[in-house]
């Protein structure tokens, strides 16, 4: 006898956020890439190519992607001050839409 429920069919590719490692389907993260040149920017088309890492919409793991040094681990960089910004603002945006789409996983 086989457990059924072992895995999902893979339909969406499922990533994880580098900060509380929740497990999504790849659209309800944000993407973040480092190219090879270039700054760090947010890949809301998650087609960009270089190094990725994936965050979710909560504020608590914007602020600590921001404030620790995780997220500059997982994409193997250091944040410059325009990249911090553009982080940043992009953060608050999430924050903001995030109280309107109150999403309850647990
Ligand atoms: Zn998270």
């Amino acid at each position: 006898m086989k457990p059924k429920n072992n895995r999902p069919p893979r339909r969406q590719p499922q990533r994880t956020c580098v900060v509380c490692h929740t497990t999504s389907d790849k659209r309800a993260l944000v993407r973040i890439v480092r190219p090879a040149a270039g700054q760090v920017q947010i890949d809301e088309r998650g087609k960009l190519p270089g190094r990725g890492a994936y965050l979710c919409h909560q504020a608590s793991c914007w602020q600590t992607a921001l404030g620790t040094p995780v997220l500059q681990r997982a994409l193997n960089t250091q944040f410059s001050e325009a990249e911090r910004s553009l982080l940043e603002h992009y953060a608050t945006q999430i924050v903001v839409n995030n109280k309107t789409t109150v999403e309850n996983t647990r």
